[in-house]
């Protein structure tokens, strides 16, 4: 009753924030048709409400859709962001929420790498886990460290024909452009830079502070059972991605 905008665009909670009204639904105050608003309801708010006319407009419709959706909703909230070019890597049909959110995170630079941490004045070693020659930072750890670059071209070989060492949006914007690429061989590709960036990550972290140390190989062999088989194998075109791309080696 209260919380629905359906007051001339405003909801009578905007109206008046303080009074509830007894019953939740807007049908509770109808009779034959008729309003049937308690003697008890202030002025101001019986004022608005006797003043729709609930014959000729009996329910409240979306702007601008007839039937709207999920969706109709969903991009409503969200229309004062600005949408970015990358959205399409990190959430597409095929994501697992909890690489894609480390990807994400790592693609706006927010994974606390210690160059960030020193800025902020915490003491913190500035040298990279895997190398020891880089620095702790986005760029270096995706994918310019030795390391995380021969993880990432195990996985995904095709990156090998960078001449200069890829960064993250480039990585995944190799498979984008790419003519060679179907629609569902990029979304496997992006699924596995994600993972990658979340075993990355992880492995960059129990270096740091449990000083357990993989390989490279036994990395890339976690990741594609954990993630890639784990997930990929379930998929449609499993043995057509499996013989592009040898995930089963
Ligand atoms: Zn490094």
């Amino acid at each position: 009753m209260e919380w629905d905008h359906w007051c001339g665009g405003r909801s009578l909670h905007d109206i008046m924030p303080n009074y509830k009204f007894r019953n939740p639904l807007v049908k509770s105050y109808l009779k034959d048709n008729c309003w049937a608003i308690p003697p008890s309801t202030p002025y101001l708010l019986l004022n608005e409400i006797v003043g729709i006319n609930i014959i000729e407009q009996p329910r409240v419709t979306w702007d601008g859709a007839v039937n709207p959706s999920f969706s109709t909703f969903y991009t409503s909230f969200f229309t004062h962001l600005e949408e970015v070019s990358w959205h399409k890597f990190i959430w597409h049909k095929r994501k697992s929420l909890r690489f894609s959110a480390y990807a994400w995170m790592a693609l706006l630079g927010k994974l606390k790498t210690a160059d960030l941490l020193l800025m902020k004045g915490i003491n913190v070693l500035s040298d990279c886990s895997f190398c020891s020659t880089g620095s702790d930072n986005h760029s270096h750890l995706f994918f310019a460290c030795d390391f995380s670059y021969s993880v990432i071209i195990s996985l995904l070989p095709p990156l090998e024909v960078f001449l200069l060492r890829p960064n993250l949006l480039q990585t995944f914007e190799f498979f984008e452009d790419s003519q060679e690429f179907c629609c569902w061989e990029k979304i496997f590709c992006y699924f596995t830079i994600c993972s990658s960036i979340y075993f990355l990550w992880r492995e960059r972290n129990t270096r740091r502070f449990d000083n357990v140390w993989k390989s490279p190989t036994l990395l890339c062999g976690i990741i594609r059972l954990q993630a890639i088989l784990a997930k990929v194998k379930n998929w449609k075109h499993y043995d057509d991605l499996n013989r592009r791309f040898d995930i089963n080696r």
